[in-house]
């Protein structure tokens, strides 16, 4: 398709504000499935997306749509919609031209309503903004039009409205995208420039690698080029979806399509990269290339001691679809062998855990999420943290962690209860604004570490479920942060070790040794729990001894009886995990790692 006659656009909205919903009405109309194939979420592919309702993977689908006697073709880019994917969701913004900005009209603008069309601005895109769902009857969207106008500076009036779910004002959007996103333009002449936006693991095709070319072409059975690393692979197959792919021989300036290379791992057809061909091969490649980075550590294990290679072996696979995904053995006194693993963010890290229990039927423990530490010692060296137990002893000079530049939106009446949060969680204020006169845009720096801590819960339930967020991380900041461990009888507990705040650190003490207190059983002895930063215990419970004399219960000789027991007693013991000379239950590790 000549490049005038193609429109590549996407589509940003907040989660909920119907999306996947809108695509499929756009699929439906195009004639691109048709009503009877049709499944909700069409795009949706991955199960746990289907039953959340978000989409993780960006999908691209085109779709013919004629205006008067032209045919265009429409290249219509699924983003991510979740802060956890920020950098796929700008790869997927540099694929189009213009955006499609929809509000739900009964909701009006959300936090990620903001974060994505910040986005979309500085990838430079046309915005078309669009009210949906004006079927229902709660639908406000002369207020919200007005909301939206303001925003992306627009007369209210030329806000589009419709709903993805009856299918009014579908087809005058489509109409509207031809006018006014841009033509793609590129030079068809010089050396091929693609970029991915996109890849996907698939069992029986390997990566399937979505690409946007902006100058010269792709054909099959060319060897291309990744410009990041200079791998190169052959075509096997090159196409366009629609919905299914379909091979075509080839793709040139402006286009959307796939690439199969054969290659098995995600990783080696990295989101960001630009693809080149062998034989005219690019020299500047397309934007910058940015390695995702793990924002957030835990520490998985199997329930199961014997499930490990399981873990492993599942870990493997996963990565292969997942280049975010990143680990390395580990091995707790209390928890046995595992992997730390870095994860983009919580979503990421939830995602990850469901699919392993899901999709490889594996019990899991996960500790407590943390961020990681940068820690400048005495003698000018730097440690990174990504495991509290891990956090040197020793003198240090300073300790940074990670930060966050945070979005909320919340109805006006509880500005100060979402301030009293912030302030509570070490963030500072940046700014704060009226998008109406019952609504607030609240922008804070936040520490990452107080975010991964249930704040986003907590911002629901104290704003009654109204209020939302959006952060990106900006860098790091020194703060006073200590390392709280946690001993039962003088030996430390590796997986309770946790880096807080100097002035939390007292409460975290209390609570998990409290804890701690309620979940061990009493031991023969009595034994101690005690918090405890650096040498200085700051907390302490104690559990009184038991003298559990199994045996006294049978009077007289009955030998078999007592071997009974004595066996008995021995089982249970394999399920119990020795700290020191303590045995405690592995139950009792996981509901004190539980985070309620
Ligand atoms: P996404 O998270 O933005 O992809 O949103 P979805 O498309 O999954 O829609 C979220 C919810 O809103 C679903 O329950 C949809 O059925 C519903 N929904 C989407 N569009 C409309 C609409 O135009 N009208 C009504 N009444 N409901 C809609
Ligand atoms: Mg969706």
């Amino acid at each position: 398709t000549a490049p005038e006659l193609i429109r590549n656009f996407c589509i940003i909205a907040h989660i909920d504000h119907g999306k996947s919903t809108l695509a499929d009405r756009m699929l439906q109309l195009t004639g691109v499935v048709e009503a009877r194939a049709m499944r909700a979420q069409y795009l949706d592919r991955m199960d746990i997306e289907r039953e959340r309702g978000i989409t993780i993977k960006s999908q691209a689908v085109r779709m013919p749509w004629q205006v008067g006697d032209t045919p265009y073709a429409l290249n219509m880019i699924d983003t991510p919609g979740h802060v956890d994917f920020t950098y796929e969701v700008s790869r997927s913004l540099a694929a189009c031209e213009g955006a499609v900005l929809l509000v739900d009209a009964a909701q009006g603008i959300e936090a990620q309503t903001l974060a994505n069309l910040y986005l979309a601005m500085e990838n430079e895109l046309e915005i078309i903004p669009v009210l949906n769902k004006i079927d229902l009857p709660a639908a406000q969207p002369e207020k919200y039009a007005e909301e939206i106008g303001k925003l992306v500076g627009v007369d209210p009036d030329d806000v589009l409205r419709v709903s993805g779910k009856t299918g009014m004002g579908v087809e005058v959007l489509l109409d509207r995208i031809v006018e006014t996103v841009p033509a793609p333009v590129g030079q068809a002449d010089k050396s091929a420039r693609a970029m991915i936006f996109d890849s996907v693991y698939d069992i029986y095709r390997g990566v399937v690698t979505y690409v946007r070319v902006v100058d010269g072409n792709l054909n099959p059975r060319e060897r291309i080029a990744m410009m990041s690393t200079g791998a190169t692979h052959e075509l096997l197959e090159i196409g366009v979806i629609s919905p299914e792919p379909i091979p075509t021989k080839g793709i040139g300036v402006g286009e959307v399509g796939y690439l199969i290379t054969g290659v098995k791992d995600v990783r080696q057809s990295k989101v960001g990269d630009t693809v080149t061909t062998l034989s005219k091969p690019a020299t500047e490649p397309l934007g910058g290339y940015d390695d995702p980075k793990p924002m957030v550590f835990s520490g998985l294990y199997p329930i199961d001691g014997s499930d490990y290679p399981v873990l492993r072996e599942a870990l493997d696979k996963l990565k292969l679809n997942d280049a975010a995904l990143n680990y390395e053995p580990e091995t707790s006194v209390a928890l046995g062998f595992g992997f730390r693993v870095g994860f983009l963010g919580l979503l990421h890290l939830e995602i990850v855990r469901e699919r392993l229990e899901r999709e490889f039927n594996l019990d899991l423990i996960s500790t407590a999420p943390n961020v990681i530490y940068e820690v400048d010692l005495e003698d000018r060296t730097t440690v990174t943290v990504t495991n509290p137990s891990e956090f040197p002893g020793g003198k240090i000079r300073e300790v940074r962690e990670p930060v966050v530049r945070a979005t909320i939106l919340a109805p006006s009446e509880f500005v100060g209860t979402v301030m009293g949060l912030c302030t509570d969680r070490r963030g500072t204020l940046l700014g704060m604004d009226y998008l109406s006169e019952d609504r607030v845009e609240l922008r804070y720096t936040l520490p990452l570490a107080e975010i991964v801590f249930d704040f986003f819960d907590q911002l629901k339930s104290r704003t009654r479920g109204y209020a939302s967020l959006d952060y990106e991380t900006t860098g790091d900041q020194a703060a006073d942060l200590v390392k709280v461990d946690i001993l039962l009888q003088g030996d430390k507990v590796d997986a309770f070790s946790a880096i807080v705040h100097k002035d939390k650190a007292y409460d975290y003490g209390v609570q998990m040794t409290a804890k701690l207190k309620e979940l061990i059983p009493r031991q023969q002895f009595e034994v101690p729990i005690q918090a405890a930063v650096g040498a200085r215990v700051i907390a302490r419970e104690t559990i009184r001894a038991i003298r559990k004399d199994v045996l006294a219960k049978c009077y007289g000789g009955d030998i078999s009886r007592k071997r009974k027991l004595l066996e008995k007693q021995k089982e249970g013991k394999k399920r119990m995990k020795t700290i020191g000379s303590v045995e405690v239950p592995k139950d009792a590790f996981i509901a004190a790692l539980s985070s309620d």
